[in-house]
């Protein structure tokens, strides 16, 4: 079976998806990444390989780490989240006009006008509006994060949290519940309030037209997607795939820039015992952090060298 493979390496989830050569998807999972990015990585391609056992014409890499996943599998392209996230949107929805991404670890907001981006912005920084944070207070109210949304919509008065910060929301919360005020309520008020604070961060002068998409992780999450809707006064479409749309993205620009001899290493990373390290260069006043696969004592991927002297190697 021949297709492309799309990697979205995050902090938090990494993605990887199989499309057909007609950009149908084949095959893809989602899992967290658990700090441990080359051993998630290796366990997906391993699933990937005996479900399917695929023909790679092409690989796309995005994400924070989609230098690792480049170096390490073999990617003919590597963009960043905000491309690969909105190639994916329009070729589900191909008059889109604006995206709200909301991941793990920071959220995007990205502004599309005829099938071109024309404007986006991220917030990289302030926990308050991602994943992270909705995942936190859940813990912190004996809840899953699943839960969530299927609480928040029972709420009937939702409570008013503060949601600039992490540490304003909590102390809130924890008022809000000593105040006695039922789990229903308090759950949708932190979903507000993730909102507010994605929309204070990201969309201030920017205009967000219609269709507007929801995409990442936390759109899984009906309670937010309500909330958006309440606080935007539009309608907010879930994509079908929306948790796995930056690495689909990827995979469709691999497909796209139809690759003639395609960089992929290979199935075989999958059954090697890998390690990373890394090291500072001396050799000039750069002092580059370089980092380093090595299989046995086999060096497979390097990068982080300004020059190339360490990665050229490899
Ligand atoms: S890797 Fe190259 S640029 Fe970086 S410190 Fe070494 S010699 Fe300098």
């Amino acid at each position: 079976m021949q297709g492309y493979l799309g990697i979205d390496v995050g902090s938090v989830t990494t993605k990887v998806v199989f499309l057909s050569k007609k950009g149908a998807i084949l095959w893809s999972t989602y899992r967290k990444t658990m700090g441990q990015p080359i051993w998630v990585l290796q366990s997906a391609l391993s699933d990937l390989y005996h479900e399917l056992t695929p023909t790679v014409l092409g690989v796309g890499a995005t994400g924070s780490g989609r230098g690792l996943a480049s170096h390490l599998i073999g990617a003919d392209v590597v963009k960043n989240e905000i491309t690969s996230h909105a190639v994916a949107a329009i070729r589900y929805y191909p008059d889109v006009q604006t995206i709200v991404e909301i991941g793990g670890q920071d959220s995007k907001l990205i502004l599309i006008r005829d099938g071109v981006v024309i404007d986006f912005s991220m917030n990289t920084v302030c926990a308050a509006g991602t994943g992270s944070f909705l995942e936190h207070q859940a813990s912190r109210l004996g809840l899953r994060v699943e839960e969530l949304g299927t609480i928040a919509l029972n709420a009937t008065s939702p409570v008013r949290i503060a949601g600039r910060c992490t540490v304003f929301a909590e102390s809130d919360m924890i008022h809000k519940q000593q105040m006695g005020h039922n789990l229903e309520d308090i759950v949708a008020g932190l979903c507000d309030a993730l909102v507010r604070n994605y929309l204070n961060n990201l969309s201030r002068g920017k205009d967000l037209r219609e269709p507007i998409l929801f995409q990442g992780g936390v759109a899984a999450n009906h309670g937010i997607k309500t909330s958006l809707e309440k606080e935007l006064k539009k309608e907010i479409l879930v994509p079908k795939y929306f948790s796995i749309m930056g690495a689909i993205g990827a995979a469709l620009l691999a497909l796209e820039c139809e690759v003639k001899a395609t960089k992929f290493k290979g199935f075989r990373i999958f059954s090697h015992h890998l390690i990373s390290s890394s090291f500072y260069c001396d050799g000039c006043p750069n002092t580059c952090g370089v980092m380093e696969v090595r299989d046995g004592n086999e060096v497979i991927a390097r990068w982080g060298d300004n020059c190339g002297k360490w990665s050229s190697t490899t």
